[in-house]
């Protein structure tokens, strides 16, 4: 089964958006005024479309995400729901398994991560089947997430002393067969740190380290 959030986990978003349950708490502070995000206010709703992956069909479904402003300064954020990364169709659950099926796996071409029991996912409408040029983006979007996160996440490892995940971090090697320059070498290793991390700290990299 390929992975995929489900349209079970979609429509209890939407529920709990209809019944206003969704909070801002867990937004870090406004970056722009420092105040703390309990006190944002609800600004608006948002449709968003995801792609879910049906069978091995990528269907559509419609959701709303919540925005939620400032009272100090106007300035407003997305709330994001555990399947959703921001400007991303994919649900989270899809963007890192594929991801993570290239990058722990040395003997991986983009396509063979695309390919589960010799079919590839395609489009319920249009036929169209995910591209292997997805995967190597959606590493990007994972890496950037280290790479945003870097001092946070520097400071954190310390204070959980976590010395045996820092030296595994560092003993992390990428095969010389799935990269042509150094920046991608780069994007490559800070995407399995973010699966090592998350492994060992058990923590989704949620909306304040996004
Ligand atoms: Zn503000």
């Amino acid at each position: 089964m390929p992975p995929t959030a489900t349209l079970e986990d979609i429509k209890a978003h939407q529920q709990r958006v209809e019944k206003n349950k969704i909070t801002p708490d867990n937004l870090p502070p406004c970056s722009r005024c420092s105040v703390e995000s309990v006190f944002f206010k609800i600004h608006a709703y948002r449709e968003r479309r995801f792609l879910i992956i049906i069978e091995m069909l990528i269907n559509t479904v419609y959701c709303s995400l919540v925005r939620f402003g400032c009272p100090g300064c106007g300035k407003t954020f997305t709330h994001y729901p555990d399947f959703a990364i921001p400007h991303k169709h994919y649900t989270r659950q899809t963007i890192e398994g594929f991801s993570r099926t290239y990058v722990e796996n040395d003997q991986k071409t983009y396509q063979d991560a695309v390919t589960i029991n010799d079919a590839v996912p395609e489009r319920a409408v249009s036929g169209r089947t995910l591209a292997p040029s997805s995967i190597h983006r959606w590493i990007g979007t994972l890496a950037a997430l280290i790479r945003a996160n870097q001092d946070a996440l520097k400071k954190w490892l310390q204070e959980k002393c976590a010395v045996q995940l820092c030296s595994h971090l560092s003993s992390i090697q990428i095969t010389e067969k799935k990269y042509k320059t150094s920046s991608r070498r780069h994007c490559l290793l800070r995407c399995r740190w973010f699966f090592k991390i998350q492994a060992v700290l058990k923590i989704q990299f949620s909306p304040s380290l996004r």
